[in-house]
């Protein structure tokens, strides 16, 4: 079943029950904008303990904030109660929601009037804050009041750029404005909610529009680290498309950088690839070597890393390695032990990662006689350094 159909399940069994329900959110908005929709957001006047008996799965997502998402074959439909906006308190969202019967209260608590469309079953629209008219002038508004809206809740700004990034449109002025003013407010802001921003308008169409703008902003100065986007002029941001490099490419020092994974939430593995990149980067390791020491997703990434930079487009070539792996050296440890004759140290990777160097770059045959050549020719060296 398409999504637009089992979101159509999700309504009827409400509507039959005698409840209200309506698309609402992104997936209309995406749709009237002609665009790929990816989820479902329905809301309805039905409570979420209704909702959980009408229907035969269900998972307490956001039981909270009156969310509660159907499973209808394997498609996860989010329903949300009719709610208003409660007061937030030192900018946390209210741990507790009011729910209204009232279709406009609850669109009226939205971000943006393009977010504040609801759809009913026959395709009828209720538009209550003309978010149809900015949809056609490509405007980002905000409902109501916009520096009373972002006060609320300070993520909505760059809920706002990721939307510009996404979709290419403008802040309509008030909205803008309103950023110009309490944009520093963003400080109050998990970091966990602010990465994933970032990382929704990295990967947007308009990136560099969103960007160009959001370094202008006291959004950017309010955020520790952003103020490192600034070093990168505008082309650089281009084309970049994945947080990661973003957040890979601002050329920090190591303790800088340090510091810098331990600010953001980070996983393990964000970490570690953020590191290569930029040890890539500052040690302006050759593209092959790259793909065998770091193998070929983060040789890709690299790639486009550089060719930002170079402001090229040059494909991404994966290369026929000699070796793919330090096992596959014609020689072992316990060689090279006994050809330079001193016991094992530090010494001892450095030279490996320097065969393994060589015979990657095509510089070193990968054979007996060459390596331990290239070794003995080394050999006094290494005895020096101890
Ligand atoms: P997309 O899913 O394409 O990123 P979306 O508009 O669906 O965009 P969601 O985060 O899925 O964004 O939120 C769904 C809807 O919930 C929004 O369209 C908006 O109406 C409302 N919404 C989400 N976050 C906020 C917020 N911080 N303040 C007010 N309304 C919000
Ligand atoms: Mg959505």
């Amino acid at each position: 079943m398409s999504l637009i159909r089992v979101g159509k399940v999700v309504l009827n069994r409400l509507i039959e029950n005698g409840y209200e329900a309506y698309f609402v959110g992104g997936m209309v908005r995406d749709r009237l904008l002609g665009r790929d929709i990816y989820d479902i957001d329905i809301t309805t006047s039905a409570k979420p303990d209704v909702v959980i008996g009408l229907f035969e799965k269900t998972i307490q997502t956001g039981i909270k904030h009156g969310t509660v998402t159907v499973m209808i074959e394997g498609i996860p439909v989010e329903v949300t109660t009719f709610r208003v906006e409660e007061a937030y308190e030192d900018f946390r969202r209210p741990s507790e929601v009011r729910f209204t019967s009232s279709l406009i209260e609850d669109l009226k608590r939205r971000d943006f009037t393009m977010n504040a469309i609801a759809e009913s079953i026959d395709g009828t629209l209720e538009d209550p804050f003309h978010g149809l008219k900015d949809l056609s002038n490509r405007q980002i508004k905000a409902v109501g009041e916009a520096k009373e809206r972002f006060i609320e809740d300070p993520l909505r700004m760059l809920r706002g750029l990721r939307f510009m990034s996404k979709l290419g449109f403008e802040l309509e002025d008030e909205t803008s404005k309103a950023i110009g003013e309490v944009g520093a407010l963003i400080e109050h802001i998990s970091k966990e909610r602010i990465k994933k921003e970032i990382e929704g308008m990295v990967s947007g169409e308009f990136s560099l529009k969103a960007f160009n703008l959001l370094i202008h902003t006291p959004l950017c100065d309010s955020i520790t680290y952003f103020k490192e986007l600034k070093r990168y002029s505008s082309s650089n941001l281009a084309r970049l498309e994945e947080g990661v490099e973003l957040f890979a490419l601002i050329g920090l020092t190591v303790e800088e950088m340090e510091d810098y994974l331990k600010a953001w939430p980070f996983s393990n593995v964000e970490k570690r690839m953020i590191k290569a990149i930029r040890e890539c980067y500052n040690k302006q390791l050759p593209p092959q070597y790259i793909q065998y020491k770091y193998k070929e997703d983060l040789a890709l990434h690299y790639h486009r890393i550089q060719n930002v930079l170079k402001q090229s487009v040059e494909k991404f070539e994966l290369r026929e390695l000699p070796i793919t792996d330090r096992k596959e050296l014609a020689i072992e440890v316990a060689d090279i032990i006994q050809w330079i004759n001193h016991p094992k140290g530090p010494w001892l990777s450095q030279l490996l990662e320097a065969l393994e160097f060589e015979v990657v770059m095509g510089t070193l045959e990968n054979e007996v006689v060459s390596l331990r050549n290239y070794i003995q020719q080394l050999g006094e060296g290494y005895e020096i350094k101890k």
